[in-house]
């Protein structure tokens, strides 16, 4: 019976736990890395609610710890895309009909497992599988996700009670409907969130879905898959499956029931996306989804004002949190002259009491860097610096060491123009360039900081001039979406920081808030008259 309007109240978010020495959760983090550690997982496909063993096992080995092996996976073919899919649209009819509280009581269920039983597995895994620290998996896997499932029902809710106005004797009213095919997720390496995020958000709307992770992420990946399927998401919903990312794609945007892709990755592989559905176009149905996250050349911008150890702070976590590897990270810093040199200096003495190593020594600060090929393409930026002819010189760090893991050190790159290739390229890594500029020339740098990369996801200011605060706002409009005042440029928060870049970063379309969740919504609009219009005839056309 559907006979009530339920709430879903605005969430708190997710408190993050601090893992401090002698705490319980600590104790409880250290010992479910100890579990996985002492097995050889084998990590099946998920589709249409079972578990699916292709038997082309693919090893899967902590960035930190090269010698250890976590488990497998199975790698899947354009046939399991196939499977896939048709399983969705399968299950598409009954979970487009299924009500909202019974859907919303789905996700819920699954943050409040996440943020409980499965709370210290889900964080285990993402630090061995992708080799975050325990903070940093913590705001992740936990925090982020949890934060993403609930405010999104509670966002959702508020949409589907937004209403057109009826004026006497008629009832408009808007249904929001899933789109008609079903929805391809691709989520990157980076974050266990958006890995859960990208394929939840479409599926609260009522949409199916193909969800196909990073191969780097699928250790995680498939722990959250086992909390949806325990939270009571109906088979077939979402079917995360292995296959090569291209050939993922080749079946999916050749599909006359292909809705909309839900990306998160890099801008090269979402601009090949665009172009492939853009020449299938006349296949589809309906006009598909577009909606990718990609790619940044974050800055920060240091005004002559500026608080230097605040400056310090913000570009010790901005740029090396995480091994520099989130999409947010600060990785080209303009330093004013009259404060460069402290900020150097302290900078480099604050980087040189960062520890690296394994995950599971909470001491460390920096971890490895994903895999072998982010590994060599930041060692080839960090040698061009060695042969750049005095374009660019070290500061601190340079040092790389791929004998246990993916090792580079936090590395600083002084830059002699703002024009030299690791100010404009997205590196990806723990690799930070500056660039000094005179002090009195800060408002001529605002073109350079603008037009430097084609990116526009984060960017930090930082000044205690409010004129110099108000100027930059508006002169720096366009180049991020993301935009931090005295801050670093990451670590946005669900439901306080709607994420998103513009430009080459991305179609801003805001993950975990209203703005995202109508791009998978279709909207029908009923007219519904109860006076009953019987002539054709107007007033106006009457003879006087
Ligand atoms: P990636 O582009 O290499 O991979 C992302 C996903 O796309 C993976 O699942 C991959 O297998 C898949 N893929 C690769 N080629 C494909 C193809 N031809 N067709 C279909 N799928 C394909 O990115 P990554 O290395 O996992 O993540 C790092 C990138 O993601 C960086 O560029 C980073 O800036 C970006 N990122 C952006 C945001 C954001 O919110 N803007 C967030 C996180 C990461």
């Amino acid at each position: 019976m559907h006979n009530a309007y339920f709430n879903f109240d605005l969430p708190k978010n997710e408190p993050v736990l601090s893992y401090g020495p002698g705490t319980n959760e600590r104790k409880a983090l250290k010992q479910a890395i100890a579990d996985l550690k002492s097995q050889t997982r084998d990590i099946p496909m998920y589709i249409n609610g079972r578990e699916v063993r292709s038997g082309d096992k693919k090893e899967i080995r902590p960035p930190h710890e090269t010698a250890h092996l976590l488990g497998h996976f199975h790698a899947g073919t354009g046939e399991h895309v196939k499977q896939a899919i048709d399983a969705a649209m399968a299950a598409r009819k009954n979970w487009a009909a299924m009500t909202w509280e019974h859907r919303a009581a789905i996700f819920m269920k699954a943050a409040e497992l996440l943020a409980t039983k499965y709370r210290f597995k889900m964080n285990a895994a993402t630090m061995l599988g992708q080799s975050k620290n325990a903070f940093q998996a913590e705001i992740d896997s936990a925090c982020e996700l949890i934060d993403f499932l609930r405010f999104n029902v509670h966002f959702l809710t508020d949409i589907y009670r937004q209403q057109p106005v009826s004026p006497q004797g008629i009832h408009n009213r808007m249904e929001y409907r899933p789109l008609e095919g079903f929805i391809l997720a691709v989520t990157p390496f980076n974050f266990s969130a958006i890995g859960g995020n990208l394929p939840t958000a479409p599926a609260m709307c009522g949409n199916v879905v193909v969800w196909k992770p990073a191969n780097t992420q699928i250790y995680s990946a498939s722990v959250f898959m086992e909390i949806l399927m325990e939270a009571g998401l109906p088979a077939g919903v979402i079917n995360l499956v292995y296959p090569p990312g291209p050939v993922v794609g080749d079946i999916c945007y050749e599909h006359p029931d292909f809705a909309g892709v839900h990306f998160t990755g890099s801008t090269g592989v979402f601009q090949s996306m665009w172009k492939s559905i853009g020449n299938n176009i006349a296949k589809y149905k309906a006009y598909p989804r577009i909606v990718g996250e990609t790619g940044g050349k974050d800055y920060v911008m240091v005004h002559p004002s500026a608080d230097v150890d605040a400056v310090v702070a913000g570009l010790a976590r901005g740029a090396f949190e995480y091994q520099g590897q989130k999409c947010s990270a600060a990785s080209r810093a303009y330093l004013p002259s009259n404060l460069a040199e402290e900020i150097k200096t302290k900078l480099v003495a604050e980087l040189k009491t960062m520890k690296m190593g394994p995950v599971d020594d909470f001491t460390n600060f920096i971890n490895a860097v994903i895999d072998e090929k982010s590994f060599d393409n930041l060692a080839k930026y960090i040698d061009g610096v060695k042969n750049s002819n005095g374009k660019a010189s070290i500061l601190t760090g340079g040092n790389y060491d791929k004998s246990k893991g993916w090792f580079i050190e936090p590395t600083v790159i002084e830059a002699n123009t703002p024009d030299y290739v690791t100010m404009c390229e997205e590196l990806f890594g723990p690799v930070l360039t500056i660039y000094t500029y005179e002090a009195d020339q800060w408002e001529s740098i605002l073109e350079t900081v603008d037009k430097t990369s084609g990116y526009a996801l984060t960017g930090a200011i930082f000044a205690q001039d409010r004129y110099a605060i108000e100027t930059m706002t508006a002169k720096l409009v366009d180049s991020a979406g993301n935009f931090y005042i005295n801050d670093k440029p990451t670590g946005a928060v669900v439901g306080q920081q709607p994420f998103g870049g513009a430009r080459a970063s991305g179609t801003n379309d805001k993950a975990g808030s209203q703005l995202n969740l109508y791009r998978w919504l279709s909207a029908r609009t009923i007219k519904e008259t109860q006076v009953l219009v019987t002539d054709y005839r107007y007033p106006f056309h009457q003879a006087d």
